[in-house]
């Protein structure tokens, strides 16, 4: 299952980036869309404004939707809310944890990041899975005026969302205090910080996440280019 955070402001872009059209369509539209289509997830829960959502989810056909919670007013405190949604779900369930406003998630990834979190060809499951890219710029550490330090760019990587978890770990995980779910930028950090195992799976370039109004041309342009590739049947969203 998954479970998609719809629920922020979008302060850098100036507006909630997850409802800005792109090619005439609302961007979250697209995830789900996305979601719908990957034939491991079963059921497709959110968190964000459900009266929006409900209607977006309709308007694209996605039969797998199951609800909406409210908003937290961090990242980390909205994922904990979508995780009140699926009080009835199997712990040993695996959960996605998706940014809204990474519209151009393909059910290829999606199905890469939960074979990985079954345990792949190894059958070893790890604690968490990420997509994750090696970085191809030089990046240093900077005092906003100075450099301090250049790290080896060989270690690093970018990471990105669908990121899968056993929903019991998330929950018990989800279950610590305000101020540690507020530093976590993502959900596998609680993860490593608790000393689980993340394993990385390759992420995609253009899974970007819609971030300030440059990324809007982007993603457009990739969204074109994709369009022949897509199911965009007509009228089905
Ligand atoms: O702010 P950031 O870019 O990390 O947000 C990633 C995703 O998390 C976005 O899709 C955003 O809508 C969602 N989010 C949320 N609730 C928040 C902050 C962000 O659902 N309080």
């Amino acid at each position: 299952m998954a479970l998609v955070l719809a629920g922020g402001l979008g302060r850098r872009m100036g507006r909630p980036k997850q409802f800005i059209e792109l090619l005439g369509r609302p961007a979250l539209l697209y995830t789900l869309h996305a979601f719908e289509r990957a034939p491991e997830v079963e059921r497709l829960y959110a968190v964000g404004d459900a009266t929006r959502v409900k209607e977006l989810a309709k308007a694209a056909g996605v039969s797998k939707y199951r609800g909406c919670a409210l908003p937290g007013e961090h990242r980390s405190l909205s994922t904990r809310n979508g995780l009140g949604l699926l009080a009835g779900e199997d712990p040993d369930t695996i959960v996605l944890i998706h940014d809204g406003s990474r519209c151009l998630v393909t059910p290829e990834i999606i199905g890469r990041v939960v074979e990985a979190a079954r345990g792949g060809p190894s059958g070893e499951a790890p604690d968490g899975v990420i997509p994750a890219l090696p970085v191809s710029d030089t990046i240093k550490v900077a005092d906003g005026a100075s450099v301090l330090e250049t790290l080896d760019r060989t270690k690093l990587y970018a990471v990105q969302t669908p990121q899968a978890f056993r929903l019991g770990l998330l929950r018990d995980l989800h279950a610590g205090s305000d101020d540690l779910l507020r530093a976590a930028t993502d959900d596998a950090s609680l993860v490593e910080s608790a000393g689980g195992r993340v394993a990385v799976v390759r992420g995609e370039k253009t899974n970007i996440k819609l971030t300030s109004p440059e990324d809007l041309i982007l993603a457009e342009a990739i969204l074109g280019a994709h369009r022949g590739l897509l199911d965009l049947r007509e009228g089905a969203f």
